[in-house]
C-alpha cells in the first residue's frame, strides 16, 4: 500500500510502499477514504525538536481520518466489514488504576497513532476495535476525517457549563474556531475570539456566530465595551499556545472565571501567578479527547444543528500533500482534507 512516512530523521515526509498491517484478534483494518492536516503533522514534517524526541523513524504519520472497515479481527463482533467508520487516535493500556477505574482519557500509557503508532495517512489503518466509532450516514468522509481535532474543541468548551456565560476563546486555529462554534451552539451569550491573524480571524466569523478580535489592533476591554459586558469573562478557552494570550485571559476573566487549555506553549513561560490567585481561578489542562463520551456529544451536536464545515478550507487529492502542508504551514489555512482515492 501507498503510505506518507516520516523515512528520515530530517525535514519532510515522504510517500513510498509499505506492507499492509497484519491485524490480531481485537484490530481491525480500515480502508481510508480521507484524512485530516493536524498541525501536529506539521511538526513532524518540519522535524522540529518535539518531534525529534518523540516520533521514532521511519513511521507512518497522519491521525485525522474517516473510511470503511476492510478487515475484523476473529474476537471483534460489535464491527463488521463495510461499516464507515473513523476513530480515537489515543491508543491506551488497560493496566493503569485511570484505565481500569473507566478513565481512558487518564491513561499513562497511551499512545498516539501517526505519533508512536503507524499512523492513517496510508491505504490501511490498522487500529484496536475499542477505539473504532461507528460514523452516522449525516456525516460524511469529510467531516469524518476532520473529527479528532473537533473532539479537542469539544472536550475544552464542554469542560465548564458555557450556558448563558461570556466565553474569551484566544486561538483561531481551526481548533480555537470549532470551539467557539461549540460555545456558540451550547448556549453561551458572547463569544469571542482573537488572534493576532486577520485570516484567520474572518475564517472564524465565516464558521460561527462570533466576535473576532485582532489583538494586535483592538484592546479588549473596548470589545467588552462595545458588547455591553460589565465584567469579565466568565470562561476562557486557551486555544493559541501563546503566553501573550494567556496572560490576557488572566487579566480579562471574572473573580472566580474558569480556564480550559488545550494549546501548547513552544517552550516554558511566566506566569504571574499572582492574578490566578488573588482572582481564584481554576486552570484545567486538555489532553486529547475524554474519549468516547467526547465523540458521542461531538456527533450528537453535529446531529442537531452544529455546523463546522466551513472550517475546512482546503480539499486536496492526497498526491498533492505538499500542497496541503505548505499551506498549513503558511498559517492562514483551516482544516486541510486530502481525498486517498486521489493517489
Ligand atoms: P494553530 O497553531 O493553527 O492556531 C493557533 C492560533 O493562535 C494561530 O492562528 C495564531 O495566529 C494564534 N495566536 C498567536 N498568538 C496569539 C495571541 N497572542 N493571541 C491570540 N491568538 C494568537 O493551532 P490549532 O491547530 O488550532 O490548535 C490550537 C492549539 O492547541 C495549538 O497550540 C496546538 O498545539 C494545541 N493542541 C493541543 C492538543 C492537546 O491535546 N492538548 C491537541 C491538538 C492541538
Ligand atoms: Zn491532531
Amino acid at each position: 500500500m501507498k503510505a506518507l512516512i516520516k523515512a528520515e530523521a530530517k525535514p519532510g515526509l515522504w510517500m513510498d510502499q509499505r506492507p499492509i498491517p497484519e491485524i490480531g484478534p481485537d484490530d481491525v483494518l480500515i480502508k481510508i477514504n480521507k484524512t485530516g492536516i493536524c498541525g501536529t503533522d506539521v511538526h513532524i514534517y518540519a522535524w522540529d525538536d518535539w518531534a525529534q524526541r518523540t516520533v521514532p523513524v521511519p513511521m507512518v504519520v497522519g491521525h485525522e481520518y474517516a473510511g470503511v472497515i476492510a478487515e475484523v479481527g476473529a474476537n471483534v463482533c460489535r464491527l463488521a466489514i463495510g461499516q464507515r467508520v473513523s476513530g480515537e487516535g489515543h491508543v491506551i493500556g488497560m493496566n493503569s488504576r485511570a484505565a481500569r477505574g473507566g478513565r481512558f482519557h487518564l491513561d499513562p500509557e497511551t499512545k498516539g497513532i501517526g505519533v508512536n503508532l503507524p499512523g492513517a495517512f496510508a491505504e490501511y489503518l490498522r487500529l484496536p476495535a475499542f477505539n473504532v466509532v461507528p460514523l452516522p450516514d449525516s456525516i460524511d468522509d469529510d467531516l469524518g476525517a476532520i473529527l479528532d481535532p473537533l473532539g479537542n474543541a469539544v472536550h475544552t468548551a464542554l469542560s465548564f457549563d458555557l450556558v448563558g456565560e461570556d466565553v474569551l476563546v484566544t486561538g483561531a486555529g481551526p481548533i480555537g474556531i470549532m470551539a467557539a462554534a461549540v460555545a456558540r451552539h451550547v448556549g453561551a451569550r458572547h463569544v469571542v475570539i482573537t488572534d493576532i491573524n486577520p485570516e484567520r480571524l474572518a475564517l472564524a466569523a465565516e464558521v460561527a456566530d462570533v466576535v473576532p478580535v485582532d489583538v494586535s489592533k483592538e484592546d479588549l476591554n473596548s470589545v467588552k465595551a462595545r458588547l455591553g459586558m460589565k465584567e469579565g469573562f466568565d470562561v476562557g478557552l486557551e486555544m493559541s499556545g501563546a503566553p501573550a494570550a494567556f496572560d490576557q485571559m488572566v487579566e480579562q476573566l471574572v473573580m472566580g472565571g474558569k480556564i480550559a487549555m488545550l494549546g501548547i506553549p513552544a517552550r516554558p513561560a511566566l506566569v504571574d501567578w499572582t492574578k490566578v490567585v488573588f482572582k481564584m481561578l481554576t486552570l484545567k489542562g486538555i489532553y486529547g479527547r475524554e474519549m468516547f463520551e467526547t465523540w458521542h456529544k461531538m456527533l450528537a451536536m453535529l446531529q442537531s444543528g452544529l455546523d463546522i464545515r466551513k472550517v475546512i478550507t482546503h480539499r486536496l487529492p492526497m498526491s498533492d500533500y505538499k500542497t496541503g502542508f505548505d499551506a498549513m504551514a503558511s498559517g492562514n489555512s483551516g482544516k486541510i482534507v486530502l481525498d486517498w482515492a486521489q493517489l
